[in-house]
């Protein structure tokens, strides 16, 4: 229910700014989606453009009809809504967004991911080689690379166990010193820890009192974590005015909503009024051009009014009088190839009758013979067009 007569028509560098407006706008929400979900992004960006992209345009035109502002102004106030409230909560989000991922969460416990190497540093006579090693961390058992959560107010040791596999296994075993993570800053250095094991060759082979020395390298790196809402990157901040100031801006995008659907809603009230007033006032043009039209017809027929002769009947709209011929008076004649209407029945071989008002679309007169009708009478053209307005006052003949 678009009514260009109220909306205004933007220039290409209007319509330019718009879809400037559009195109930042989508790419903020671009923004926030993370990125294992890139390819859902860019369907959402080609779905999302076209519709934001009318979303924009219709709210600056409904803003230019209901409030009757210039149009630069429209433009203006749509970019506000459009985009100063996702511009400030996007730069909040990612000015906090470091602090809050390697920030430390409130039940403490962060990830980390462990790295062993192991490495023979010497030793004495022939263990073996069929060696294997295990790592543990306050006892519980993990690979080199893995991820691991600890709880960083306990403090935790690192147990290596290297084992030489044979029908009398050779274990040597070595658990660290306690650590504690409150010691590593702010827990994004690493953190290196290394073990010395000695495997010492047992039971009754000839090898007996050799061993091996290896030193097992720990490097504990903290994994940031990747998921996390926007509301609470958002908010992380110690400051309470900014924090004030945060919910004030989400309260402002929050209100920019409501406020283009309430745009949108008293639009449309507003053109179902106007169309309502343009229907009565085509009523009321309507009832007056009636009431003229009876005024004028004064009681007489339209046949009366129009001045047809008395002679004339009407036959499928066409007029016919009780002259012998097919079509009385208006009757003329074709042949077969000629490009003329004849008034002589005969005349340059014409003998195919027809309704003078019928040739007179499609053939010139004769030059030799019509003498009549030269033009459609004028009753019958008046008596044509009232037919026509009293069909359309409803009124019957
Ligand atoms: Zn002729």
């Amino acid at each position: 229910m678009e009514d260009n007569k109220l909306a205004p028509r933007f220039s290409r560098f209007q319509n330019v700014v718009l879809c400037s407006i559009t195109l930042i706008f989508v790419l903020f929400i671009g923004l926030f989606i993370p990125n294992k979900y890139r390819f859902m992004g860019v369907i959402v960006f080609l779905l999302g453009l076209p519709l934001i992209g009318i979303t924009v345009v219709s709210t600056a035109k409904k803003l230019s009809v209901l409030h009757c502002l210039n149009v630069w102004i429209s433009i203006i106030s749509t970019a506000i809504l459009f985009l100063l409230v996702p511009a400030i909560m996007t730069i909040s989000y990612f000015s906090h967004l470091n602090d809050y991922r390697t920030s430390i969460p409130s039940d403490n416990c962060i990830q980390f991911r462990i790295n062993a190497n192991v490495k023979k540093t010497g030793g004495s006579g022939n263990v073996g080689n069929e060696w294997s090693y295990k790592h543990a961390i306050n006892s519980n058992q993990f690979k080199s690379g893995e991820i691991i959560e600890l709880n960083i107010k306990n403090p935790f040791t690192i147990t290596s166990t290297i084992t030489e596999n044979d029908d009398i296994n050779d274990v040597g075993t070595t658990t660290s010193g306690e650590y504690s993570f409150s010691v590593f800053g702010n827990y994004s250095e690493e953190i290196v820890i290394t073990n010395s094991v000695r495997v010492d060759e047992r039971g009754g082979r000839r090898n007996s009192g050799a061993y091996a020395l290896f030193s097992v390298e720990y490097t504990i790196n903290r994994v940031l974590p990747e998921d996390y809402s926007f509301f609470d990157v958002y908010f992380f901040t110690e400051s309470q005015t900014e924090n004030s100031f945060l919910w004030g801006v989400l309260f402002l995008g929050l209100g920019s909503l409501l406020f283009i659907a309430i745009l949108f809603y008293a639009y449309k009230k507003r053109m179902i009024k106007i169309e309502s007033e343009r229907k009565a006032e085509e009523e009321r043009k309507f009832q007056a051009e009636k009431r003229a039209f009876i005024a004028y017809l004064d009681g007489r027929s339209l046949r009366d009014v129009a001045g047809v002769p008395e002679s004339i009947r009407y036959e499928n709209g066409i007029p016919v009088d009780n002259n012998n011929a097919e079509y009385g008076s208006f009757t003329v004649y074709l042949s077969h190839n000629g490009k003329c209407y004849h008034g002589q029945k005969g005349c340059s071989s014409a003998y195919l009758p027809t309704h003078f008002f019928k040739a007179k679309q499609h053939y010139k007169p004769c030059s030799k013979c019509c003498y009549r009708y030269y033009d459609i009478p004028e009753w019958h053209e008046k008596y044509m067009s009232l037919k026509v307005s009293a069909q359309k006052f409803g009124i019957e003949e």
